[in-house]
């Protein structure tokens, strides 16, 4: 039988004769994956179905629970790509790799879909912003794997004023009041105030990389380092960003 689904591209990986094997994001946030046939000559309408982040549908066809199903039409319907903007094609490809871990065959979680989408649409909208929108994703994300405590209070001690001081994988958020850092090691000043902005604001306005912003810097870093370990170590498209930008 034949069905269609509202998807997001995540990865195409070559497999027997110029065909691949495509992962996707469903609209209820379950992964699955197809095989598309090879194409003697692929057109570029073939080649742009299949990019990493692209919105398309996609229709399977295959036993219900057959180990990889065909795909028999995939239609672009949006697409995040700005030509000619390195940058943000790199963090599309970060993107499409944390979401193809994180994601689960059988398991549907439609936050992941709303997510993805609305950084597809907000680094089309705003490209230049495209490492910005690559951390509040991460966050996001952690939140989504209930990793992220709510950073309003003090996990250890129930203080809502006093700065973080660090993330206890035990206690979640910890501020100074109860917790004593070497001032070298705590979180900024700020840093509370920097997750505030990523947990009320949309991916439209995911706050912008600032090289001085040491609240952001650190956070990012940590909330980066959290997840990247969650998914077991350094992805590929990270390096490739790195070595880049
Ligand atoms: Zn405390």
């Amino acid at each position: 039988m034949i069905r269609t689904y509202a998807a997001i591209v995540l990865k195409a990986v070559p497999y027997a004769e110029g065909g691949a094997v495509v992962s996707f994001l469903s609209e209820h946030g379950e992964r699955m994956a197809g095989v598309a046939k090879g194409v003697k000559k692929p057109t570029a309408k073939w080649v742009a179905a299949f990019e990493p982040l692209g919105m398309v549908r996609v229709s399977f066809f295959g036993k219900e629970h057959a180990e990889l199903k065909r795909i028999t039409r995939c239609e672009l319907a949006f697409s995040p790509l700005t030509l000619g903007h390195l940058e943000s094609s790199l963090v599309m490809a970060c993107l499409a790799d944390l979401f193809d871990r994180v994601s689960r065959e059988g398991v549907e979680d439609d936050r992941l879909y709303r997510l993805l989408s609305a950084c597809g649409r907000a680094l089309k909208a705003d490209p230049d912003n495209a490492l910005g929108i690559l951390a509040y994703a991460e966050h996001w994300l952690l939140h989504c794997m209930g990793l992220l405590p709510h950073p309003r209070v003090c996990g250890r001690c129930g203080n809502d004023t006093a700065p973080l001081a660090l993330l206890s994988p035990d206690r979640g958020w910890c501020c100074t009041a109860c917790t004593p850092v070497d001032p070298q090691e705590a979180l900024p000043a700020g840093s509370r105030e920097h997750l505030r902005r990523l947990r009320t604001g949309g991916a439209e306005v995911a706050p912008r990389v600032t090289p001085a912003d040491d609240a952001q810097q650190a956070v990012t870093a940590l909330l980066r380092a959290r997840l990247l370990q969650e998914l077991g170590g350094a992805l590929r498209s990270y390096d490739v960003l790195w070595r880049t930008v």
